[in-house]
Formats: C-alpha cells, structure tokens, sequence
C-alpha cells in the first residue's frame, strides 16, 4: 500500500488519509496558490507505526526519499548538500483539526555543514545561524524529549548578557553563542546525518498523536478514532520569514471571527518564523497596520484569502510567511467563530452566492443559535482579573446571571418588586418556586441534573441555571451557603454561567448580544426548507409572546394548572375539591369560570390567526391542597386558640388530603381520570375555553383552539369526557372544535387505532411516556441512578433529555402508523421536553410527525434541527 504522497499525487478531498493540513496544502497547490512544495505520509502509516509497536512499517523511508527526489526537483535543491540546502518542516495533522495538540519541527536538514551552504546561499550568517538555533531547539524538546525550558533559559541568559530585550536584536555572533550551548546540551544524541533527522522526527510526529494533551484534546471533543485514528506527517520545503525585516510570518482569519464582519483579520510578525505570533514574543502587527505599510502584499494576501474562501466556501483561517516580498500559504483550515459571527457570516455567505441554503443552513448548529439567545460572560474580563470560579456545578440552563442571593422564591419576588436583580439558590426546587424563577436572573441549586425541576422550568423559560453544584453547602436557617470556606450570605451578589456550570463571586460583566438580523434570516431559511411545523409549549400570555417572536407557528401546549394556583384562584379551587357532590362542585367550578376565561383570552389574543392546543387539568388534586403537616400545625395553633371554626374547617381539610394520599401520585388519580370522576371540573373549563374564544370572534378575531385530554389509555375514557363535559358545551354555545388526546400511556400507544377514531389529533407526552417505558420516575433519577447509569454506559444518554428512539420512539412509530391507518386526517405532534431537543427533532421528522412543540425559548433551535432534519 502507499504511504507516502507528493502533491501532484494527492487528492485533496481525501482528508481522512491526508490529515486536514495535508489536504488543505494539496488543494491551495492545486489552486495555483503560492505554498512551497511537500509530500504527505499518509495517518494509515501512523495506524501501521502503532500496530508495529511504535516502529516505522518497512520500506516507508524508501518510500519517503523516493518523493523527496520530487521535493528537491520542485526547489532545485538537495537534502542535506552542504552547497545548495533543502530544508524542510516536518509537520503533524490529523483528519480533523487539533490546534496546537501535536508537534512540529522546523528547519530539519540543518547540520554542522549544510547549515554553512545556508550561509553561502543566502549571505545571511545571522539569519542561518537563527535558523540552526530554532532547529536545535524544536529537535531537542520534541524528538529527543528534552525539557523545552532548558532551552528556553538558555535563550533568556543570553539575552539578558546581552542586553536584549527582544530575539530580534540578537546579532549573528549572539546567536552563534545560542547554537553552542544548545549543542552541548544535546551532545551526541543529535544526528548529524539529515536523513537520520528526518526519519526521528517522523516518529516524534506520530508519537504526538498519542501524547497527554492530544488524548485529553480527543477526549474532552469527543473525536473517536471513527473521526480519526491517526495523524498524517507533512514534510514542507522550508521558506523563511526571518530573513530580515522584508519578511515575516502571520496569521489571518478571512472575516472577523468575532463579529463575522467580512474584513480580513489578523496579526503578522516582521523577521520571525512559526510561532512566534502566537507565542508572544514581540508585539505583532495588526493585517490593517500591513495594508497601511506594504499595501502591494497586503493586496497579495487579500486575494489568495477570498480566493480560499470561494473555493472553500467558509471562512479559512489561515497561516502565511513571507520570504524576502514573497508570500506564501503554509496553511488553511475552516476558522472557529463565536456564535454570532457563524451566524452572519454563513447568511452573508449564501447572500454573496458563495454558498446554497443548504449548505448555509448545514453550517450553523443549534448551539450557535443558542450562543446568541444568551448573555455571555466577558471571558476577557476574567482574563485580566485572574477571577476563577468558587464552584462548579451543571450547565443545565444558558446564559450568564448576576444577582443577589436569595433563599426563596417568595424573597426573590419581593427583593425583584423593590427593584434588585437576584439569583435564587436552593438546594432543588419544586413546582411551588416558579413565580421564584420569574423573579431571578438566574437559578442555582445544590442538587440535582439536567432533567431536575430547575433544570427542565429554567430552559422553558429562558432563565440560566447551574445546578447540582454539591461543593455548596445551604443552610436556609442561617440564610447563607458555604462552599470551600467561603461563606456567602443572602444578598451578596454572585454570578453564574449557564454555559459552562461555573459560579462566581461577585459581578462579572456580560455581553448582551442583540440579536442580529441575521438571525432571524437564518431562520427564515431554515423554514423554507423544513416539513415539520414548530410550536411552542406556553402557559402565560408573555411565553406566548416569546414564542410568537420566536416564529412559533402556534401553541402544541397549553397547561391549565397555572391558572387554578393564581391568587383568588386557589380558595375557590379548594372549594371544589371539598365539594360534597357534583352540584357542589359544578357550582364552586363555575366561580372560577370567568377568571379562566380571562386567562384564556390574554394567551388567545397574543396568538391571534394561529393554533393553540389548550390541555385539560392534568396534575392529581393533592397539589390543590396544603400538605399535612402544614395542617396539623396550623390545627394545632387553632386549638390552642380555641378557635372552633376554624378548628372544624381545618379539621375537614385534613381529612380530604388524608383521602387524596396516593401511594405514587403521578401513576395515580391525575389526568383524565380526574376528569372521569369530575366532569364538572372539564366542562368548566371548556365553558371558559369556548366564551373566550367567542369574544375573541366578537372582536373580529380569529384563531383555533383544540381541546387536549391528558393520559388518555383507553378509548372509552375520551369518549365518556366528550360526552359528559365537551360535547354539551359545544351544543350550548353553538361551536366544534377539534379534540384530541395526549399520547403518553404505553397503552395508548399500543391501543392507538382505537384511540384515533375518538380523537381529531395526538400529542406525544414524551416526558411521562418515558417513566412509564422504562419505570423511571422522573423526579427521582436525577439524584439518584441516572449519573451512575450513563457513567456505566448502561444508558448512552440521559432518555429525559433526548428520545429513547429504540424504546419510547418505536412505541411512538406505532402509535403513528395504526393512528393514521384508522384516522387519516388525524394531526400527530409531540410536546414533552423532546419537542426541543435537536436529535429527537430528528427522530419526529423521521416519523413523519406533523410538529414539534418546544418550550418557547427552545423555538429557534427546533426551527432550525427542524430543517437540518430535512435537509
Ligand atoms: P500547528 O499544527 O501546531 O499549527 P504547523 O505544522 O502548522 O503546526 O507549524 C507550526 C508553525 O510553523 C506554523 O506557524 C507554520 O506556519 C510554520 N511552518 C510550518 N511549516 C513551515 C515551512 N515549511 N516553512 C515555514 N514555516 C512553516
Ligand atoms: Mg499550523
Ligand atoms: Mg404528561
């Protein structure tokens, strides 16, 4: 097999065999682009050099020096002649990029003689004897594995003797004195014979692949050895851009990879080599500084830079040298960009033509439209003030919040209303503290994962959160947390980076993006090219508007449950769960009527021409109710008082909330089986549906309203609620509209032909159709197995997050396929946390779901996996 290519025999689509920078070389040559020749062992010959136990496979430097012999055509130059020099750099690259992770030796060929043909050739002595020092050094550290700071002192000694403050005052003998010590340090061990340099360094470079760093680098990008399993060798004629002050070496980004701005972008450093820009050195010049002093090659790299670009069609982030007025390309590689300049440089992109919607759309991915929903930390900031995090916990919800701790949410609705910002900390959170999340910036809990309470309402509703941070210590009585001996009290400001799961002491300031227009033409196009509609869960009318901005093309979820915890609400809610009978109820039911119309109407209003799929009552009636003990206290204190009254009305309370006690409330008397045993409670809430809904007609505004019945197992259970609470309404008010059921009992998935014909349309409940598929309990697993479960690789990933398509998604393929055979207008979407969630978006176009409903902040992301899924 061949292992060894020049360019000529290189396809530069062959990255997996080339290496990126391989390939990358081959076409800028191909192009007609100015890169100094090279040939490319190939990553198979770095699979061979393991499998051989670290040796290089037979004949592989027979085959090396056969394509030198092209290499030194191409110059007209020798490796190793001691009169006419060929020089080269022998440079790692694996198929996908790794940044600085693996090594580089520059100048190999240089020995005791060439080195004085170096000088001849180019009458520079200082420059050669630069040249050999660089060489020495790089040798030393990266394939005789010397300390790479025993050469660093030696250089600073130097210096400092010499009273220089920078490497480029260093004169010719100076640098002479470099190369001596140098010398002596790697004392024989340095091969003379440039032949022997090359075939060490060759294995330096694959030995790279496997160092610390670079395992760590794959591990922390998930690169696979499926990805790549290897790294390819490049050998590159050496060109120098320390010759002196007419050459230089650079970097430069064809946009701004900040802003995206389509300018070129970069630094360049005069008489240096490699990098040097990088390291720091000496301050380099920006690519505008080059325009202004050398407008000619400014010119010159100009135009190689768009050139890239179009052949490329992204934006290249690129390495150049400059020999003596001469440019040439030593690199180019996709450039990595912040979110907002991914975003508007693909739409400038594909306005330019440069690029199809497709391929425009291809290129930017859901967390880069997340990147720009929210405020980010100004890492410059933590930079310059050398600030590191007190404690880390999960990224669990984007952005970055600044605020004042509080312990609960009911402080944080008070200390928001006088005006403060705050951060809401708790050790987890229940349904009872989200008018706490509304209030805070930000939520940061000492429990919990990415499916916990916090984690799930905190990405709904757009709001950062870090939790499961276990380092932080709360004690709610003290009202201060403790983590690592520092001690944080309630009101001290800190800030937490939903991004990345840090807490900070303190402000940090964030960069707000406004988002750009960009963004909502991405977007735009991705519409154009998606099947699968994209709905927004909304229980409030400000979700709803969020949701509407976000191009939401109507509500898949409404939740009702809100609506009955409301101030006011609630009393009379309880009123009905005491009620004796069903006149009782009915009539304690209809006081609530005009406030749930009230409610309705505000969402409906927002919502105007589009869809809103309204849910019934789903939660069991304990939630209604205070807790037990919260009773027997207040019983107690009522006693004590002697307060009769109140004693026998206590008294009754407690007795219903002993008698709602279930064993597993979310398996228990919730959903439709809620509205089996109270009709009253469904037909007051289709009463209320149906009158907003006129009023809203009577204003001369329209919209549709489907009516949704939750945990739905059995055809009958939808049947018997039409016929009890929905379909009287209807006949009342003189209107239809279509009801449907949630899909998220294993039987209805199973039973689903049956189900479709009672059913105008369905909606996967993902969340609870997944407890029920696995037996997990939602609430629970986070603190306790999951961790240990994808830790183990018994899961691959957490299944509340992202769909089980082996387990719940085959069970929702059925569902579809006999919900469709037995109904063939029926409309079928998903609303469980899935909707949002870009692989299970995936999954439902697949299926042939007609939408997604994400939560309202998640719409832009579904939009566009929505259309990565058609693509
Ligand atoms: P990395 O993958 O870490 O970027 P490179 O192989 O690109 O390492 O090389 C390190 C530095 O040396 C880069 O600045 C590159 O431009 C420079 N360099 C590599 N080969 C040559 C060459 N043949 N001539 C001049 N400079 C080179
Ligand atoms: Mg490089
Ligand atoms: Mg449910």
């Amino acid at each position: 097999r061949k292992l060894v290519y020049t360019y000529d025999e290189s396809d530069p689509e062959d990255v997996k065999l080339l290496g990126g920078k391989g390939a990358g070389l081959v076409l800028m040559y191909k192009q007609g682009l100015p890169v100094p020749p090279g040939i490319t062992i190939t990553t198979e010959a770095c699979k061979l050099f393991y499998s051989n136990g670290e040796r290089l496979p037979d004949g592989l430097m027979d085959e090396v020096r056969e394509a030198m012999r092209w290499l030194e055509e191409r110059t007209g130059r020798k490796f190793g002649d001691p009169r006419n020099p060929l020089l080269v750099s022998v440079r790692s690259g694996a198929p996908v990029s790794m940044p600085g992770m693996m090594d580089t030796v520059l100048n190999l060929g240089l020995n005791d003689d060439t080195l004085r043909g170096l000088i001849e050739l180019t009458g520079n002595e200082r420059f050669a004897y630069d040249a050999y020092r660089r060489f020495l050094q790089m040798f030393g550290s990266i394939v005789l594995g010397i300390d790479k700071k025993v050469f660093d002192d030696i250089f600073e000694e130097i210096k400092r003797e010499r009273g220089a403050k920078y490497d480029s005052e260093l004169s010719a003998d100076d640098l002479k004195e470099v190369v001596r010590r140098f010398k002596e340090v790697l004392g024989d061990k340095f091969p003379q014979d440039p032949w022997k340099q090359l075939e060490l360094a060759i294995m330096a470079v694959f030995r790279s692949w496997n160092s610390p760093r670079a395992v760590f680098y794959r591990k922390a990008n998930n690169i696979t050895p499926d990805v790549a399993d290897g790294t390819a060798v490049n050998i590159v004629a050496m060109v120098f851009g320390n010759m002196g002050f007419d050459s230089g070496t650079g970097v430069l980004f064809t946009r701004d990879p900040a802003t995206g701005e389509n300018v070129l972008y970069g630094e360049f450093l005069p008489n240096a080599q490699g990098e040097d820009v990088v390291a720091g050195i000496r301050t380099p010049k920006s690519i505008e500084e080059l325009k202004n002093e050398r407008p000619d090659l400014y010119k010159q790299i100009y135009d190689m830079a768009k050139k890239l670009e179009r052949v490329k069609k992204e934006v290249q982030d690129i390495e150049f040298t400059i020999e003596r007025g001469k440019v040439f390309l030593l690199q180019t590689r996709n450039a990595k960009m912040t979110p907002l300049a991914r975003v508007k440089t693909v739409v400038d992109m594909y306005e330019e033509g440069l690029v199809t919607k497709e391929e425009a759309l291809a290129r930017v991915k859901p967390e880069h439209i997340i990147g720009l929903l929210y405020p980010r930390l100004d890492e410059s900031y933590l930079k310059k003030h050398g600030i590191s995090p007190i404690a880390e916990g999960l990224n669990a919800s984007p952005g970055a919040a600044t605020g004042r701790v509080v312990f609960d949410a009911d402080t944080a609705v008070e200390w928001r209303n006088r005006g403060e910002r705050v951060i809401l900390v708790r050790e987890e959170t229940r349904p009872d503290d989200v008018h706490g999340f509304y209030a805070s910036e930000g939520i940061l809990t000492s429990r919990g994962g990415m499916t916990s309470h916090a984690s799930v309402v905190a990405r709904a509703i757009g709001k950062p959160a870090v939790v499961g941070v276990e380092k932080i210590k709360i004690d709610y009585d003290k009202r201060e947390f403790r983590v690592d001996g520092i001690t944080v009290r309630e009101g001290d400001v800190i800030t937490i980076d939903g991004f990345t799961g840090k807490v900070y002491l303190g402000e940090i300031p964030t960069a707000k993006a406004e988002l750009p227009r960009e963004f909502f033409e991405i977007l735009r196009m991705a519409d154009e090219v998606r099947s699968l509609g994209v709905r927004a869960n909304a229980d409030t009318p400000e979700d709803a508007e969020i949701a509407r901005r976000f191009g939401a093309e109507g509500i898949g979820l409404l939740r009702t449950e809100r609506m009955f915890r409301r101030p006011e609400r609630l009393s009379i809610f309880q009123q009905v769960i005491m009620a004796r009978d069903s006149e009782e109820r009915r009539e304690a039911m209809n006081k609530l009527v005009p406030f749930l119309r009230n409610d309705f109407l505000e969402i409906f209003r927002v919502m105007e021409g589009l869809k809103v799929t309204v849910r019934l009552f789903d939660p069991p009636l304990h939630e209604f109710l205070p807790s037990s003990d919260e009773l027997l206290e207040k019983l107690c204190e009522a006693r004590m008082r002697g307060d009769s009254d109140e004693v026998s009305k206590l008294e009754s309370l407690l007795r219903r909330v002993r008698e709602l006690r279930e064993a597993n409330p979310m398996m228990g008397h919730r959903g439709v089986r809620v509205g089996v045993t109270y009709p009253e409670i469904y037909e007051a809430q289709v009463r209320a549906i149906v009158e907003a809904y006129l009023q809203l007609r009577k204003e001369g505004k329209d919209l549709q309203v489907q009516i949704m019945i939750p945990q739905v197992a059995d055809y009958r259970e939808i049947k018997y609620v039409k016929e009890k609470a929905i379909e009287p309404v209807f006949k009342e008010y003189g209107v239809r509209m279509p009801v449907g059921t949630m899909i998220e009992v294993v039987r209805a998935c199973i039973t689903a032909d049956k189900i479709a014909k009672e059913a105008d349309f369905f909606s996967f409940g993902t969340n609870d159709l997944t407890q029920g598929v696995f037996t997990f309990s939602r609430d629970d697993v986070e603190n306790k197995f999951m961790h240990d479960y994808l830790e183990k690789g018994i899961l691959d990933f957490d299944v509340f997050q992202s769909l089980d398509t082996e387990g719940v998604g085959e069970l929702m393929r059925i569902a579809v396929e006999k919900g469709r055979a037995a109904n063939p207008n029926l409309e079928i979407g998903i609303c469980g946390e899935h909707g949002g969630d870009p692989k299970s978006i995936e999954f439902c176009h697949r299926i042939k779901l007609d939408y997604v409903s994400a939560s309202a902040f998640r719409v832009p992301v579904a939009r566009l996996a929505a259309a990565h899924a058609a693509l």
